[in-house]
């Protein structure tokens, strides 16, 4: 079973997705990732169903009439926060409920409206097979420099051996 943080992985980094399979998960130390626990907790406090976690394999932020609702903090992985909010849209079809979402980015002060197609639910499974081939590899995919990797909660365990300057 997939879930939506191994989408959104999969998006971002394939060798981070590999490290979060094997639970080598160093999530909890980073600050951003706490900030963004405090945003959904803070979140959308009006609407009554909230932090909904859905057959123990993913949790949405909100359902607010016909959507679903996502909020980030801000949109610098627009593509990977995008397919996140697909895959829950998938996998409530798939449990009968159809539904439309919006990603919220408080940074930007913006909402995008995310739809649900054909086209994109046979990504989404191409997805879902490739996630589960790169779980099963003994080894990491391998490392490969990335702009967002300075910021990334397994920095150290990707670069502390690496000499050359990757500041970015
Ligand atoms: S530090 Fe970079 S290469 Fe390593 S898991 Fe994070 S994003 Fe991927």
């Amino acid at each position: 079973m997939v879930n939506g943080i191994e989408i959104q992985y999969f998006n971002v980094c394939k060798r981070k997705l590999w490290l979060y399979s094997k639970q080598i998960t160093m999530e909890v130390e980073n600050d951003r990732v706490m900030e963004g626990k405090i945003l959904h907790e803070r979140s959308y406090q009006r609407l009554e169903q909230r932090e909904m976690l859905i057959d123990n394999q993913f949790k949405i932020d909100a359902v607010d009439g016909e959507y679903i609702r996502e909020v980030k903090i801000s949109s610098k992985m627009a593509e990977a926060d995008k397919w996140q909010l697909l895959f829950y849209l998938y996998e409530l079809k798939l449990r009968g409920v159809n539904k439309k979402g919006l990603i919220s980015y408080t940074k930007e002060k913006k909402t995008e409206e995310v739809i649900l197609d054909i086209e994109k639910e046979h990504k989404l499974e191409n997805m879902i097979k490739e996630i589960q081939i790169i779980r099963n590899q003994d080894y990491p995919p391998t490392l490969k420099k990335l702009p967002y990797c300075s910021k990334c909660a397994y920095f150290d365990f990707c670069f502390s051996d690496v000499e050359e300057d990757i500041s970015c």
